[in-house]
C-alpha cells in the first residue's frame, strides 16, 4: 500500500529565511497538494547557539505571504503536536539511549578541550581529526573504558555526548529522487554526535526521529544535506524504521547570477536585489536587508519565479499559478545541477503578472504609496494614471517611480532632455501652445490631441520638437505615455502653471 504523502518544511530558525528555503518550502506544499497530501511547518530549533529571536515569526509571515499555508505545524498544532523540537526535548534521549542499548551508538567523554588537542597534534602532521572506526578506540568512551568505569561516570555525572557507531567498511545507498543512487563509502563516514552534552539532540537525531513520528513520506530539501543523508539511512536502519524510512529529494542549489556558487546574502547587497522574501532587521546590529514584499512584488509573480529555479515543465510555458503548478509539478522533473539566480528575470516574471492586474487593484497599490506620501487624490484618476503607466513598471513601487510628476509637479529638469529638445524657439512656440490650449472648448484627450496635431501640420513643425519640449515643461524629463493623455490628466490650469514655470526657469 502506498504511505500517505506527507511532507514537512523544517528550518532551523537561525535567522531570515533565504529564497532558497522558500523554494525548498514551495516544492514541499506543491508536491503535497499535487497528491492531497499534508504539508507541515516543524521548526528545527535544538541549537540553543544559532537561535536567533524573531526568526521562527519570519518564516511563519513568509510562508502566509507566499501563500505557502501549511496544514500541520507550528503555530496551529496537528495531531504531532508540537512541532517545535525544542518543545518535543523530552522525546529523544530514549531514542540515543536505545541505539547504545543495541550497540549502535556509544557514550563518548572526551573533554572539549581534550578534543581540542588531538586535532592540534593531528593537524601538525596534516591530518584532520576525526571520531570514526579507526580512532575511535583510542579515545575516552564507553567501548574503550570497561563497565564499571563508564557506570561510574555516569553516576558522577560527568558530560557525555552520545555519538553514532559508523560501520567499518560498508557503502551506504541513499536512494534519491532526483539524483538516483547515491552511494558513500562509510570510511568517508565519521561518528558523528547524535546528542549534546547540553541535554539537547543535534540535527541529525531530532531530524530523523521526528520524520519517523510524525509519518513523513518524502524528505524534500536542500542539496546541503545530501552530505547527511547516508548517516540518516544509517540511522533508520539501526533503528529498525528501514520499512517507514522517507523517500529523499535533494534540491538543486541556487546559484549566484555569475553562476558561480551559492547565492548568497552578499550577492544581493552587490547587485541590488533582495535575497530574502521578507524585509528582515537584525536583531543585534540592527541591520536592514531588503525583501521581495517590500520591494514591489507580487507573491505570485516571487512564487511563479521560484518555482521555476531548480524545476521544469515539459512545455515552454513560464507563466503559472498556484493552481497550475500543483497540477504539472513533479519531482522527477527537477533538475541535478544548480538553478542560477536572474534578478532580472525576477522583474520580468513581476511585469508579466502587474500587467494583467486590472487598473483598479494597481490603484490600491498606488493609492497606499501616496497616502504614505500625504498625497490624497481621487480613486477615479489614481485608476486612470495607473492604466497609463502600468505597462511601464515592473514593480508595485515602479506605479510610484512612473507616475510621480501626475502628483507633484517637477522642480527640476534633467539636463540630457534639456540639451535635446529645448532650442532657441522653444519659449515662443511654447507660448503658442499655451494660447491653444488656452482657446479649447474642453480638456479631454481627444481634444487636445486633435488640436495640437492640426497646428503642428499648420505650422509645418516638427512633432518631436514640439511634444518633446512640453513633455519637459510637465514631466521634468523624457518619460512618460501620451502628451495629451498626460495634460488631460493634470487639468489646463495645471498644465499652463507648469508650462509658465519652465518657462521662467528655463528661458
Ligand atoms: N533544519 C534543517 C534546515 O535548517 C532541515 C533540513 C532538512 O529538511 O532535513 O534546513
Amino acid at each position: 500500500m502506498n504511505k500517505r504523502v506527507r511532507v514537512r518544511f523544517a528550518p532551523s530558525p537561525t535567522g531570515p529565511l533565504h529564497i532558497g528555503g522558500i523554494r525548498t518550502a514551495l516544492y514541499n506544499y506543491l508536491f503535497a497538494k499535487k497528491h492531497n497530501g499534508d504539508f507541515i511547518l516543524r521548526i528545527e530549533d535544538t541549537d540553543q547557539n544559532r537561535y536567533v529571536p524573531g526568526a521562527e515569526d519570519y518564516i511563519i509571515d513568509s510562508l502566509r505571504w507566499c501563500g505557502l499555508q501549511y496544514n500541520e505545524g507550528v503555530g496551529i498544532g496537528g495531531p504531532h503536536a508540537p512541532y517545535r523540537q525544542s518543545e518535543r526535548k523530552h522525546l529523544y534521549k530514549q531514542y540515543a539511549d536505545a541505539l547504545v542499548e543495541k550497540g549502535f551508538a556509544y557514550y563518548a567523554f572526551d573533554t572539549p578541550d581534550e578534543l581540542e588537542n588531538i586535532r592540534k597534534q593531528l593537524e601538525a602532521q596534516k591530518i584532520t581529526f576525526q571520531y570514526n572506526p579507526a580512532t575511535r578506540s583510542s579515545m575516552k568512551n564507553s567501548i574503550t573504558l570497561n563497565e564499571a568505569e563508564v557506570k561510574r561516570l555516569l553516576l558522577a555525572d560527568t558530560p557525555y555526548v552520545i555519538r553514532i557507531k559508523i560501520p567499518e567498511h560498508e557503502e551506504i545507498i541513499v536512494n534519491d529522487i532526483i539524483r538516483g543512487e547515491v552511494r558513500v563509502h562509510s570510511s568517508l563516514m565519521d561518528d558523528k554526535v547524535l546528542y549534546k552534552s547540553d541535554g539537547m539532540p543535534t540535527y541529525h537525531l531530532a531530524n530523523v526521529v521526528d520524520d519517523y513520528l510524525m509519518e513523513i513520506s518524502h524528505v524534500i530539501r536542500g542539496e546541503e544535506w545530501l552530505p547527511s543523508a547516508p548517516l540518516h539511512v544509517l540511522l533508520y536502519r539501526y533503528f529498525g524504521w528501514e520499512s517507514s524510512m522517507p523517500q529523499f529529494a535533494h534540491l538543486p542549489l541556487l546559484l549566484k547570477p555569475e553562476g558561480n556558487g551559492k547565492l548568497s546574502k552578499r550577492d544581493g547587497d552587490r547587485l541590488g536585489f533582495p535575497v530574502f522574501p521578507l524585509q528582515w532587521t537584525d536583531p543585534k546590529s540592527g541591520e536592514i536587508s531588503s525583501g521581495y514584499r517590500e520591494s514591489g512584488y507580487f507573491p505570485e509573480a516571487f512564487i511563479n519565479m521560484l518555482s521555476l529555479l531548480g524545476w521544469h515543465p515539459e512545455t515552454e510555458q513560464e507563466i503559472f499559478t498556484i493552481e497550475e503548478l500543483i497540477q504539472v509539478f513533479s519531482l522527477e522533473r527537477a533538475s541535478k545541477s544548480g538553478a542560477k539566480f536572474d534578478p532580472e528575470k525576477a522583474k520580468w516574471f513581476n511585469h508579466q503578472y502587474l500587467i494583467t492586474k486590472s487598473n483598479a487593484e494597481l490603484a490600491i497599490c498606488l493609492k497606499s504609496i501616496l497616502i504614505k506620501k500625504d498625497i490624497h487624490v481621487d480613486d477615479d484618476k489614481i485608476e486612470k494614471i495607473c492604466g497609463l503607466i502600468k505597462e511601464r513598471a515592473n514593480l508595485i513601487s515602479d506605479l510610484w517611480n512612473q507616475s510621480d510628476y501626475f502628483f507633484v509637479a517637477p522642480d527640476t529638469y534633467d539636463e540630457k532632455t534639456i540639451k535635446k529638445y529645448w532650442k532657441e524657439n522653444t519659449p515662443s512656440l511654447l507660448n503658442e501652445l499655451k494660447s491653444l490650449l488656452l482657446s479649447l472648448d474642453d480638456f479631454k484627450k481627444e481634444t487636445i490631441e486633435t488640436a495640437i496635431h492640426r497646428y503642428i501640420e499648420e505650422n509645418g513643425l516638427s512633432m518631436g520638437q514640439v511634444m518633446n519640449s512640453w513633455r519637459l515643461t510637465l514631466v521634468g524629463t523624457a518619460k512618460g505615455p501620451g502628451m495629451a493623455d498626460i495634460a488631460s490628466i493634470l487639468g489646463r490650469e495645471e498644465v499652463l502653471a507648469r508650462m509658465n514655470k519652465a518657462l521662467i526657469e528655463l528661458k
